[in-house]
């Protein structure tokens, strides 16, 4: 048996109105290439980097979400290595001095958060005769997270990237969309063998062994070698690599082999991680201070407890709230919660249901919502911005469902027309856009002919099957497509057979 452990590097690309280090717009929809450049992105010669004061912020939201450490001063370093997508040569990141340290997120240590500058874009040609470049996106702002190894399963990394994705968009600071390439994860996975570590414990904790012998045991037998997989992008390819990655080194392991150090790629057609290059090639990327840019004064230019009480509520705080408040299940409140405005949404609609009915328990309002509401949305491709239905209005609706006389597909219907026209079900129901079937006769010929299409229900229900009476009224209401009553249809259809 092998115990993995796995630590994450996490880059996501910030929503900031301008660049890292110049006034170029950061506009990741712009199709044209290189429109959004200038010397300074462009690495000419002579040009002065200046650092984004939004972008710094962002940073600092997040390490105040996770808890972190803010560091009083933060540097910039240059990372030098060349490729035809890095004009200038080297990129401007941060080595020693990250703007934050430490913190936790789902159990997990945060080691640092840092910020970067992106590259450009490469586009290569089919028959590999050339390559196109688009600086567009080279020096837009880039985060990158980094955890503790404290990762032990692709569940747990899959999770963690999830939460960190939702925490960005909660702040605002980065849609972090992996389809997009605007959130990139990277996996650095290693296994040890956990009849191992049994007995390094014993080795280690004997009585006659020195301090540091102990130290030099715990740091060289702790961990297995170390492999490094790029540019993940999607959640589904960082759980499937990671599997990967298991089954493959247990295998080495198994063999009694060793792992080699390197970093790999991710495979998608053959559902496998390759090596890309090996320690050996590892690059020397020459850190040194980015001489250009001035050390920041955290403290100095931001008001941190300020921006900490400023902060939104965030998923995890959402998620016990909703549960306990509402009761909801976990499943339902993940998918509440998993969007900020849809929890918005929700919520001014629980408190437009109180009103209408102190009673009321939420939980139809739950199904309306999560199923017939995002399922309309979803069909007819409307966006919460642009949904005509206000939340008193579909709260209104449940209301109306919670004193039992909407049919199921009625109230299906209201709420496609509440959606085209913005209008109260009451006044659509009122003006007859909608109809319900209120004249007793007409009711009654559907009745008859049901009664008579259905005798064996009939039968049963005349034997006592109060489930037969149901079938029928069920029958009722699709031949009315849901306009008739079901407490109304009910009554008809017990004094027509009794
Ligand atoms: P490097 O200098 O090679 O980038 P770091 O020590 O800076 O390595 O760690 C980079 C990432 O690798 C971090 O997320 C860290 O948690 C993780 N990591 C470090 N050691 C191990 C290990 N033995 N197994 C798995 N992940 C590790
Ligand atoms: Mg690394
Ligand atoms: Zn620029």
């Amino acid at each position: 048996m092998y115990q993995p452990t796995i630590g994450l590097e996490i880059h996501a690309e910030l929503k900031t109105k301008t660049k890292m280090f110049c006034g170029c717009l950061n506009d990741p929809d712009e199709k044209h290439p290189n429109i959004n450049i200038c010397p300074i992105c462009l690495g000419h010669p002579g040009t002065l980097p200046t650092i984004n004061q939004e972008a710094v912020e962002a940073v600092l939201k997040l390490g105040l979400a996770l808890n972190s450490i803010i560091s009083k001063i933060s540097k910039f370093d240059r990372k030098s290595y060349f490729y035809p997508d890095l004009p200038k040569g080297y990129q401007i990141s941060q080595y020693e001095e990250p703007l934050v340290r430490g913190g936790k997120l789902k159990g997990i240590r945060i080691r640092r958060i840092h910020l970067e500058e992106d590259t450009g874009r490469l586009l290569h040609a089919d028959d590999g005769q050339f390559s196109l470049v688009d600086f567009n996106r080279a020096g837009v702002p880039l985060m990158e997270l980094v955890t503790e190894p404290d990762i032990k399963n692709s569940e747990e990394a899959v999770e963690f990237a999830k939460e960190f994705q939702q925490i960005c968009r909660y702040l605002k600071i980065s849609d972090a969309d992996m389809e997009k390439g605007e959130m990139r994860v990277e996996v650095n996975i290693s296994l040890r063998e956990i009849a191992d570590q049994r007995r390094l414990d014993t080795q280690i904790n004997a009585d006659n062994i020195r301090e540091n012998q102990r130290n030099h045991l715990r740091e060289s037998a702790f961990w297995g070698t170390k492999v490094e997989i790029k540019n993940l992008n999607s959640f589904k390819v960082v759980e499937e690599s990671i599997d990967y990655e298991i089954k493959r080194q247990s295998e080495i392991l198994e063999k009694g082999e060793m792992v080699k150090q390197e970093t790999r790629g991710w495979d998608d057609n053959k559902k496998k991680t390759v090596s890309q290059r090996s320690k050996e090639e590892a690059q020397d990327y020459r850190y040194f201070p980015e001489p250009d840019l001035p050390p920041l004064n955290i403290p100095a230019i931001f008001n941190l407890k300020k921006m900490k009480q400023e902060l939104p509520e965030l998923p995890e705080a959402k998620r016990r709230r909703f549960n306990k408040n509402y009761g909801f299940d976990k499943k339902s409140v993940e998918i509440l919660v998993e969007d900020k405005m849809l929890a918005d949404y929700f919520e001014e609609a629980t408190s437009e249901l109180k009103a209408f009915n102190p009673q009321t328990n939420y939980q139809l309002l739950l199904n309306y919502f999560t199923s017939d509401l995002r399922g309309l949305m979803k069909e007819k491709n409307i966006s919460l911005e642009s949904l005509k239905i206000k939340p008193e209005h579909f709260a209104h609706l449940v209301y109306l469902a919670e004193k039992g006389n909407l049919s199921s597909r009625l109230i299906k219907d209201l709420l496609a027309k509440m959606a085209e026209t913005g209008e109260d079900p009451e006044t659509l129901i009122k003006e007859q856009k909608i109809g319900l079937i209120n004249d007793d006769d007409q009711l009654l010929a559907v009745i008859k002919r049901i009664i008579q299409e259905n005798k064996k229900a009939v039968e049963d229900y005349k034997k006592g099957k109060e489930n037969a009476l149901q079938f029928l009224i069920g029958q009722a209401m699709e031949k009315t497509r849901g306009q008739g009553k079901p407490d109304k249809l009910k009554t008809l259809f017990k004094k027509e057979l009794s």
